[in-house]
């Protein structure tokens, strides 16, 4: 069984016009409340409930993505290839409509053949559950119990910018920024970019 927000969010038409701010500027619902499992327009936020733990979805090629970062603290995310955009890490909500067929001899997605780099088996987050929900596996396995306070309001306060910059490229992840240096911690993010690892701090000879 999927949890509620996990079938919500599967499920929701993201960037639609949010019926309520049909008048407004940037009225595209691309934030999902976890709590509500609905999504909404910028503007609702104002009146949203402010405890409630939100997701925010951003655009790429017309398709919704989410920040890795923030999905990976909902769901265990290894072996769906993550994509980067504008140098953060996204993971594709939906599989992709696809012109060729994979000839059969690639590494290809389990659920929809879509052609992946080699340690990836999904191309995107339905494609991994909906493989596990066919094979029977317990989803459960995969959701992690999430703080609420990763999820607050206040990341939303750089949403307009967010939405100014779109257009960068995508550029499928190196193996070596791959998914295990995703894990990273908070306050090092700039030190542990790309897993590089500093030798012994360096003294100067004279002293
Ligand atoms: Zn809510
Ligand atoms: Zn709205
Ligand atoms: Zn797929």
């Amino acid at each position: 069984m999927k949890p509620a927000w996990l079938e919500g969010l599967m499920a929701e038409s993201f960037f639609a016009a949010c019926g309520v701010h049909q008048n407004c500027r940037k009225n595209e619902k691309n934030i999902f409340c976890l709590n509500c499992c609905q999504s909404f327009c910028p503007h609702c936020l104002l009146s949203h409930h402010p405890s409630h733990p939100l997701l925010q979805v951003r655009r790429y090629v017309y398709q919704d993505v989410i920040r890795l970062d923030d999905l990976e603290k909902l769901i265990d995310c290894s072996y769906i290839q993550p994509y980067t955009i504008n140098s953060a890490k996204v993971i594709f909500l939906n599989q992709r409509p696809q012109s060729r067929s994979c000839n059969g001899s690639a590494n290809s997605c389990y659920t929809c053949y879509r052609i992946l780099q080699d340690p990836f088996h999904f191309c995107s987050l339905s494609c991994k559950v909906n493989y596990m929900v066919y094979q029977g596996e317990n989803l459960s396995q995969i959701l992690y119990k999430f703080d609420h306070s990763d999820f607050s309001i206040s990341q939303f306060e750089d949403l307009r910018v967010d939405m100014a910059d779109e257009g960068g490229h995508v550029t499928p992840s190196s193996i070596l920024e791959g998914y295990g240096g995703s894990k990273k911690k908070r306050g090092l993010l700039m030190l542990s970019f790309g897993n590089r690892r500093k030798g012994a701090p360096q003294r100067s000879p004279l002293s």
